[in-house]
This record gives structure tokens, sequence and C-alpha cells, in this order.
């Protein structure tokens, strides 16, 4: 069953600081602690029957607060999956990402870097608990360029509390002038037990969430970027391999803390508590996926990019043909310019991705 899996996440849950938006599985770094975890999470990598991946995705947290010595053992782990993947991803922060660390990576095969930008104005990264500026962003991208490094996402959060269109404008521009390949954007979610819900800070209303979102697509596919997935624009052939394993509902391994796996008919969920992790009791959440769950989550995630449904595809898997089955409603959308149909494939126009709950309800 396991030979299919060509996808492999590893959380690392540790942050230099907190920040106030922030709802990942994450904690405080403390050595004491990467120690052990580190050692459990080898164990519980070695419990799967983990080979021949073609990604691998290191994030968090953030990987790079480890120190050099802790992040090369992490590196020295990881490696016994990593020979002959195509892509191998590590999440950042620019204020630990060193040129050591970059230097650790390049030889250990990492081929793609995510760092966590979220803005560009100095201040408005202060308001939100981060500890980095612009100034470092620019530097650590250099030297990841310098060092090889050639495929590179950042991180951009829209809707943050003071941010006016013309800031984001600005984030954009200056997010371009990096010239990097891929770009993943979020609207700020507000959660309740972060610093932000305690502080009731409000999330962007429906109108202008989206008059920020058409000026982030306006702007990134002006300058070539392609929309391929809701929240995510990249220079031709730059798509993240990774991610598409979810968006395309394939399988995938999950390892660390809060980590989420599908394998064969089952999602599961890893433990949240750091100290649960560290005793060995790993796996918090297990769901069997029913083919009627399979189909739900195959239509919800493969309408979130570009693609779209492959109607051959699904009718294969599925033993039935979504398109006759909701011929009135995929009809009234295309009319509406929210889906269309290409080269056998139910796509949602960029129209339909924003409005993309309400298409599935009525798919559902
Ligand atoms: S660095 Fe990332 S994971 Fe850590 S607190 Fe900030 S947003 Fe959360």
């Amino acid at each position: 069953m396991n030979k299919d899996i060509k996808s492999l996440y590893i959380h690392i849950p540790f942050c230099e600081n907190i920040c106030n938006y922030c709802d990942f599985p994450k904690l405080q770094y403390f050595t004491i602690f990467v120690q052990k975890y580190l050692k459990k999470l080898e164990e519980e990598l070695a419990s799967y029957n983990i080979k021949d991946l073609k990604t691998i995705y290191i994030g968090g947290g953030t990987p790079t607060s480890l120190s050099d010595e802790e992040f090369k053992n992490l590196l020295d782990i990881v490696s016994k999956y990593s020979n002959d993947v195509e892509e191998y991803t590590v999440e950042a922060n620019p204020e630990s990402l060193s040129i050591s660390k970059l230097q650790l990576m390049k030889k250990y095969g990492v081929n793609r870097l995510s760092i966590g930008v979220e803005s560009t104005n100095d201040q408005i990264l202060q308001s939100i608990n981060r500890h980095h500026s612009f100034l470092d962003v620019i530097k650590c991208i250099e030297n990841a360029k310098q060092i090889g490094f050639d495929n590179i996402n950042v991180d951009l959060i829209i809707g943050l509390p003071n941010v006016t269109p013309k800031m984001l404008e600005k984030d954009i521009f200056n997010i371009l002038s990096l010239g990097i390949q891929h770009i993943s954007c979020y609207s700020l979610t507000v959660h309740e037990h972060t610093i932000f819900g305690m502080k009731n800070v409000k999330e962007p209303g429906g109108d202008i969430a989206r008059e920020l979102y058409d000026l982030v697509n306006e702007k990134l596919t002006a300058k070539g970027f392609v929309h391929y997935e809701i929240s995510n624009w990249c220079k031709p052939d730059y798509q993240s391999k990774h991610n598409l394993t979810y968006w395309k509902n394939e399988q995938y391994y999950g390892c660390g803390l809060g980590a989420s796996g599908y394998i064969g008919d089952l999602r599961y969920t890893n433990t949240k508590s750091i100290n649960s992790y560290i005793d060995g009791n790993i796996v918090d959440y297990k769901e069997f996926v029913s083919l009627k769950d399979n189909e739900e989550y195959y239509i919800l995630l493969n309408l979130r990019t570009m693609y779209g449904i492959d109607l051959s595809e699904f009718s294969r898997i599925y033993n039935k043909d979504i398109y006759k089955e909701h011929k009135e409603y995929i009809d009234e959308c295309i009319s509406k310019g929210i889906l269309e149909i290409k080269n056998d494939h139910l796509i949602c126009t960029y129209e339909g991705m924003m409005t993309l709950d309400q298409v599935i309800i009525n798919l559902f």
C-alpha cells in the first residue's frame, strides 16, 4: 500500500519568537526539548516503511531556529529518505537563515526554500512580533542565491491590521524585486487562542478581503506569475510539487508534532503536546476515509488548483460522471463564468476560486 506514497512532511515546532497571529503547532525554542524531539522524530520516521520519495517538506514552527549542530542532526536523520527526491523544501525565517545553514542545506540536497516574510514593512512586522526586517529578507535571499538556491518561495499575509491597499501594493513591489520564483499569500485568519484573538483583532471583511486579493493577483500575474492554486502564484514550472500532492488528494506521510498524514484509507493527525510526543504517544486522531469521503476530498482539493478535476480520472476512481450528475448546476456556473470545462477537466475560474465554498457545497 505504501509504495504509492511519494511525499513526506516533517514538522519542526520550535520558534525563536511566537507571532501574534500564529495558530500552527509550535513552541518556544529550548535546546533541551530539541534533542529529545529529534530522537523521537527519528523513531517515528523509522516506524513507517518510507521509500522512493519524490518530495520532502520540512516545515514548522521554524526549522532554522535550531542551532547549526541540531539542524545538521535533523538533516542527517532525513538524509535516509532524501536520496533522489525531486523537490526538498525547508521553511525558514529570515533572521535564522544563516549562511552556515544555507550551506548545510545545499550539502544535504535541499533544493527549495520557503521563507516567512509576511510583510515588507518593518513597523508592521514589529506589530505582529516578527523579529526580522525587510533588509534581513533581502540579505538572506541574496545569500541563498549565491549559494545556489534557485527555487525560493516567500509567504505574505493579506489583511494584517493597519495595512492599507497602498501598503500591500508596496509589499508586492518589494517582493517582486527579490527575484524569487514562488509566492504564497494567505488571508489573515484570527484564531481565538492567539494574541490577535485575545486582542479581538478583526479579519478583513468580505469586500475588503476580495479587494486585497484582486490586487495581489493583478500585480503578480502582470509580472508573469501563474495563479495555480487559490493562495499560490509561481513562475512557470515552479509549482510546489509537494503541495500539489495535497491538492491532488494523493497520499503522504506526516511526521512530527501536530503533523497530518494520509496513508491508505486513513487520515491522521499527531498530538500537539510536546510531552505526549516525546513520551511516544504520537498519533492523536485517526479518521477512516470512505470512498464517499475520498470523493469529497478529491473535489474540494482539486478545485483549489488551476488544473481542476480530471473528469476521466474521476469517473475511473468513483465510477460516476460528475458532470452528468450535476449537469444543471455546472452548466449554470459555466454560464456565470465560475466554472469551465477544458481538455476534459472541470476547472474553477478566478471568480470560481473566490467563491469555492459555495461551489463545493453544491457539488456535494
Ligand atoms: S514563526 Fe511561524 S510557526 Fe513560529 S510563531 Fe511565527 S508564524 Fe508561528
